[in-house]
């Protein structure tokens, strides 16, 4: 093989193979807004929302400027109020408590599960008080929440869900898909996220017409009417440039979830083996029974993580650390008096998981040059 090819550089993450497909089309969403002059919340927005609700079989959706904002907004929409508390998990990232501490609630955490890192629904009802008013599960890396038993809870107690979904577009759990089991599911357009806009963007979906139509005036500064305001809201859309731009790329997103869930098979066939014959002593993301995992990231959880990254730093591939320091923690969130130890399983996963390269368009070499330089750093 030529040792140029050999010894390329594979990012973690890389847009640009993706922008050169589509130059002609992104080009030309552009100019089409240009020149129609009009650049907030108008047609682009309205077909990207009417897609998006299709998408995920649900009645509405509602573009806003961020997947923070989704997730602020429905909070408040769902009528969380200072003083209430929302359980949600350590192991994410901070937007998800963050948006719960704007709101003027207390997250309150509950430790993951070892094989998916999600929250672990079996330790949710130990954490309900009479205060909790909300659960907000995060499907992390993709991959779906067990939402049974999720629903389950929140129909026992009485509690709002609100399903971080920003990075699970697309993602599904028993057939249905995630963003569709809580009161809202929320979605990010970040550019690095499984469908990126070129920009910050974000979408709420609900079956509620009567959040729906809360959260219509929440990003408007509550105002349904112009210049009539019957509620106290907000600034936060979407604009038609970003829509313009998300409606070319959702054509595709299908195509570029099955092409990450083949690079996560290949992946999955070149080190199981070698874990099998105990020669590897890392564990594999799983996908849960009935559940479609959307590979926002293919995540490992390794020992001797750190110098795997470097290893692999040295063989010429990015990985990434998603997350380093769990919220509970982070300095901000010193007021909350957690500790160290408080919940062991997402502590854990900080220090030892990694993120491999994952994307569209990453070929098969250079997924089985990963995988080897996995199994050759274990064989040192
Ligand atoms: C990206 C992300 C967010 C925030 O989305 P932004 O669009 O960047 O505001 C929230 N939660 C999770 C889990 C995310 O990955």
């Amino acid at each position: 093989m030529n040792k140029d090819i050999t010894n390329k550089f594979i990012p973690s993450f890389d847009l640009t193979g993706q922008i050169r497909l589509l130059q002609n089309q992104l080009t030309d969403c552009y100019c089409k807004v240009l020149s129609n002059g009009s650049f907030i919340l108008d047609k682009n927005v309205k077909e990207f929302e009417c897609s998006i609700s299709k998408l995920c079989q649900v009645d509405y959706g509602i573009g806003v400027a961020s997947g923070s904002d989704a997730l602020y907004l429905s909070l408040i929409g769902c009528g969380i109020a200072p003083g209430d508390e929302v359980i949600t998990t350590p192991f994410t990232f901070i937007a998800t408590a963050n948006s719960i501490t704007r709101a003027g609630a207390k997250p309150v955490f509950v430790d993951i599960d070892t094989k998916t890192w999600n929250i672990n629904p079996e330790l949710i009802e130990e954490k309900i008080t009479s205060k909790t008013k909300a659960i907000m599960p995060v499907h992390l890396y993709g991959c779906p929440c067990k939402m049974d038993s999720i629903v389950s809870i929140a129909k026992k107690y009485k509690l709002k869900i609100i399903e971080d979904s920003a990075q699970a577009i697309g993602s599904k759990y028993q057939d249905k898909s995630i963003g569709s089991f809580g009161d809202t599911g929320c979605f990010s357009f970040y550019p690095t996220k499984n469908l990126g806009a070129f920009g910050d963007g974000g979408m709420i979906v609900t079956n509620d017409s009567k959040i729906a139509e809360k959260l219509l005036l929440l990003r408007s500064n509550g105002a349904k009417i112009k210049y009539y305001h019957d509620i106290l809201g907000f600034n936060s859309r979407l604009d038609e440039l970003q829509a313009s731009i998300l409606n070319v790329k959702l054509k595709y997103l299908n195509q570029w979830t099955v092409k990450r869930r083949n690079i996560a098979k290949l992946y999955n066939e070149l080190l199981y083996p070698r874990i099998i014959d105990g020669k590897l002593p890392i564990q594999l993301p799983i996908e849960p029974e009935n559940a479609y995992h959307v590979y926002h990231q293919y995540t490992i959880q390794a020992m001797d993580r750190n110098k795997l990254k470097s290893y692999l730093e040295q063989a010429g591939i990015g990985s990434t650390i998603y997350y380093p320091k769990p919220v509970h923690l982070q300095r901000a969130y010193i007021q909350l008096n957690y500790k160290l130890c408080d919940f062991p399983v997402t502590e854990r996963a900080c220090n030892e998981v990694l993120s491999l390269p994952m994307f569209p368009e990453l070929t098969e070499d250079e997924a089985i040059r990963v995988a080897n330089s996995i199994i050759s750093f274990y064989a040192q």
